[in-house]
């Protein structure tokens, strides 16, 4: 599968480090982990081990499938299955002592049909919805909510999510966290989780029982605007396949889009978008090496992107040198601007033919 030509370093303890960061910045608060599609990309069990290993007890995932994948190897955490119920048969959660977020009040009844059905009560936690119309039950079904109900329940938390946190000064965010205040306290008795890791940023204000980050844990900054306190996590290296002595005026690659002249230096390296490496990236992105900056010269292609290595010294790269791709502070950020996204989807878009190894080994 993951091929020895390409890898890519994901720094475990760089992971933990994060989230002892995130937890003194929330000490009042229980510091859960989300690591929803593959651990942002960069393989659940090995990120969950890791964190696990600093103390984690609580997880989020989105699909049924991930709660499964990591309760196979994990019998101790708390997992919560932030897709919740529907589509779901109650009985397979169960049986792997999943806990569903209830979104809404169709799951709620699911739920306590199985409890009553097992005669036995069953945790869940309860979405409310402050504002973002995604998931998460209404004010209005909120309380039509029969409390008596709830008492087949063993409710872990009620939670909601904020859409604006990564700008610290959106009015929404107040807005949100009011809401969530008058909703939540509904459930006086009940755990309360708002807080994303730009949430966890916001302050304390924000951070309430339980706090859920995800991509600050895996090294990407969760407040653009802001320098990152968090360390980077992975690293990318690719191999250079050739290197061109440019001898006559023409162009680079698909479209030709990169204008090259005699005397110009190109490095062509083993790494392309079917590796996860945005084509959005094109012609805006420059590589780092030696401190020199190295520009994606024309379009990334499936399988191969080509570096302007004009200014670097002349045989510092040769075929078959390592170029760190996605490297050190802010190297997944970078590349995510670079191609007008963001560093959740620069990373769960990595492929799956990158050899992941991990630094330590779990
Ligand atoms: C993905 C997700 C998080 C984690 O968000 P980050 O911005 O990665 O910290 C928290 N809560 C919910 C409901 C999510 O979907």
């Amino acid at each position: 599968m993951g091929s020895d030509r390409t890898h890519l370093d994901i720094d475990l303890a760089a992971i933990a480090a994060n989230y002892r960061w995130l937890r003194q910045a929330a000490p009042e608060a229980e510091m859960a982990a989300v690591v929803k599609a593959d651990g942002y990309g960069l393989g659940a069990v090995a990120v969950t081990r890791a964190l696990v290993d600093a103390g984690c007890r609580t997880f989020f995932v989105s699909r049924l499938e991930e709660g499964l994948d990591l309760r196979a190897t994990f019998a101790e955490p708390e997992i919560l299955v932030l897709d919740g119920l529907t589509g779901v048969d109650p009985a397979v959660l169960i049986d792997a002592s999943l806990i569903p977020v209830l979104n809404h009040g169709g799951e709620l009844a699911s739920w306590v049909d199985a409890a009553r059905a097992h005669d036995r009560r069953l945790a869940a936690a309860l979405h409310v919805d402050t504002g973002m119309n995604r998931l998460g039950f209404g004010e209005t079904e909120l309380q039509a909510v029969d409390k008596t109900a709830l008492r087949h329940l063993d409710l872990r938390c009620v939670m909601s999510h904020l859409a604006c946190a990564d700008t610290p000064d959106h009015a929404m965010n107040g807005r949100q966290r009011d809401r969530f205040r008058a909703l939540s306290g509904l459930f006086p008795d009940t755990p309360k989780s708002l807080a994303n890791s730009a949430g966890v940023m916001l302050g304390a204000d924000y951070q309430f029982d339980l706090c859920r980050p995800g991509i600050a844990l895996f090294g990407g900054n969760p407040v653009p605007a802001e320098v990152s306190p968090l360390e980077p996590v992975v690293r990318l290296m690719a191999p250079v396949l050739q290197i061109h002595e440019i001898t006559r005026a023409g162009t680079v690659g698909y479209g030709a889009t990169y204008a090259v002249q005699p005397g110009m230096r190109l490095a062509t390296i083993g790494l392309g978008y079917a590796d996860g490496l945005l084509r959005a990236a094109s012609n805006v992105l420059n590589i780092e090496l030696d401190g020199i900056a190295l520009p994606v010269a024309g379009r990334i292609s499936m399988d191969l992107v080509t570096l302007d290595i004009t200014n670097l010294p002349a045989g510092r790269l040769q075929p078959g040198d390592w170029v760190p791709v996605i490297d050190g502070a802010g190297g997944v950020d970078r590349w995510a601007a670079a191609a007008g996204t963001i560093p959740y989807e620069l990373l769960t878009r990595l492929g799956t033919r990158l050899k992941r190894r991990y630094i330590p080994a779990p």
